[in-house]
């Protein structure tokens, strides 16, 4: 009783709903959780605040009001499930059933989706105990929206486009933009995108041209892999606009630019970024591509996982076309993997030997970070593997600069989000090109600022200030990311931590 009393009132009444919710019939569950009042302690992995979640889960005031019933939820949409996990492989299960996984620990996954989807949950004898909206913008923002934004304050793709068109025309002498390819509506001819890159630097003969042996070093910022990743796409725009605006007054962005050149593409899935602004001011949860080639899927399962599609370790993320992890029918298979993976190879050459332990030499040149949310996390090279990459002390070293600004945690998979992923990007990058690599997972799972869909303001208050430092940090380094620490451990060392013991287990959250 003493323990009892000594715990706060909202934690008492946590316990009570979760109770609630499990002995309520399935149709009932989130309206119980739904009144849920006070913040959520982070330690019970609870997706969002409470109050949080009931300023913008449903029409304003429908769950103080104590409205309850299907249509309560009707009006939020989806939201996310815990799901507890009581045994190896549910996970996978999961995805394969065509459930959309959006975080999982060994023992918890936060499963996106409405009441039906809890009663499917429930009938395969799962115990969903709760959940959080997905939202976490006001319903009704509170200063309309500029043109070109949605959800707050979020840039479209055509403003992104006109963005760089306007970069390119106010700095000819530091922006050039280069169209990498389409987008896979747009080679079907069905509107689509031509997928924008822009290279920034003080510009000599020659820069900025698609050769491998560049005279500068090259650092590049890819962003919106996933498309309803909103956040980071923001962060690339800063990152552009930081360098331009700075550049002849800022000491630090003048030696950067003056010295090195810096490549970003900020909208990698413009096509899937469409879909998430349809939905105003809430964003349709699309993570894939477009691709409805394969299988018959539910328009929301529609497409590829462009970060499963890398043509370096394809393979073993996932053949069900359903699943938010479908790797795709072979390797690069989709048009947007083919733009990314062409602009690297034609800007870094291939520095690395094609056996699984050749270290990049300490020589090697350029940097690669690839942008993805949520978790708080630098995510080294391997994905493909739970095997340490052979210059896995050189870029653990690189991560821990980067992570002295934003604070993530620095790590294998297996350190961090506990499964295997290949097909990743940034496992491109390392293992084809040699090229110091990684995967940011900007912001947590709590909160304003948490979630694939975070409060506008948060991009200025929080992930553009903590990581606007470590990708200074990424550019600087890329002359030389492997002079940090020369030591070169064995390659192959089996990394700490995790449950990588299930390669068929992918996240879906990065
Ligand atoms: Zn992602």
């Amino acid at each position: 009783m003493a323990m009892v009393m000594a715990m706060r009132p909202r934690t008492l009444l946590r316990i009570f709903l979760v109770v609630t919710a499990l002995l309520l019939p399935s149709s009932l569950v989130g309206v119980a959780t739904a009144t849920t009042t006070g913040p959520a302690d982070p330690a019970e992995a609870a997706p969002t605040t409470p109050s949080a979640r009931l300023g913008a889960a449903a029409s304003p005031g429908a769950a103080h009001r104590g409205l309850t019933g299907p249509a309560l939820l009707g009006a939020a949409g989806p939201v996310v499930w815990h799901v507890p996990i009581t045994a190896p492989g549910q996970v996978r299960d999961l995805e394969r059933a065509g459930f959309d996984v959006a975080r999982s620990t060994d023992d918890n996954a936060l499963v996106i989706g409405d009441l039906g989807v809890a009663g499917r949950l429930r009938a395969l004898g799962y115990r969903p105990t709760g959940f959080g909206d997905l939202y976490r913008e006001p319903a009704t923002p509170r200063r309309s929206a500029a043109a070109g934004t949605y959800y707050g304050g979020y840039h479209t793709v055509a403003a992104h486009e006109q963005h760089l068109d306007d970069v390119a025309r106010e700095h000819p002498d530091l922006a050039t933009v280069h169209d990498i390819g389409d987008s896979w509506l747009r080679t079907r001819g069905w509107g689509g995108h031509d997928i924008k890159a822009v290279c920034l630097t003080r510009k000599e003969q020659g820069d900025c041209a698609r050769t491998p042996d560049a005279a500068k070093p090259r650092f590049t910022l890819v962003a919106q892999v996933h498309a309803r990743e909103i956040s980071t796409g923001e962060l690339a725009w800063r990152w552009i606009d930081h360098l331009v605006g700075g550049y002849g007054t800022d000491t630090e962005v003048t030696d950067l630019l003056d010295s090195t050149e810096v490549w970003v593409v900020p909208i990698a899935n413009p096509d899937g970024v469409d879909v998430v602004v349809s939905g105003g001011n809430h964003p349709r949860m699309q993570r894939k591509n477009l691709d409805s080639d394969n299988g018959t899927c539910p328009a929301s399962n529609v497409g590829i996982d462009l970060n499963r599609n890398s043509s370096y370790k394809w393979g073993g993320a996932g053949g069900e076309p359903c699943a938010e992890s479908y790797q795709g029918p072979e390797p690069r298979s989709e048009p947007e993997t083919v733009a990314l993976e062409n602009l690297f190879t034609s800007i870094y050459p291939r520095q690395r030997g094609t056996d699984d332990s050749d270290p990049a030499p300490a020589g090697a040149r350029g940097v690669m970070l690839t942008l993805h949310s949520f978790g708080d996390y630098i995510i080294l090279p391997w994905g493909w593997t739970d095997l340490t990459a052979p210059n896995d002390a050189q870029l653990r070293a690189l991560g821990e600069r980067m992570a002295a600004h934003n604070g993530y945690t620095v790590g294998t998979n297996a350190e961090t989000v506990g499964y295997e992923t290949p097909g990743t990007t940034d496992d491109f990058t390392y293992g084809v090109l040699g090229v110091a690599s990684a995967t940011f997972e900007i912001g947590s799972a709590w909160g304003e600022c948490g979630g694939f869909f975070p409060r506008y303001s948060c991009v200025d208050s929080e992930f553009w200030p903590e990581n606007r430092g470590a990708f200074m940090v990424a550019a600087q380094a890329a002359a030389a990311p492997y002079a940090l620490d020369r030591s070169h451990p064995a390659a192959g060392t089996r990394s700490a931590g995790g449950s990588g013991d299930d390669p068929a287990v992918t996240r879906a959250a990065g």
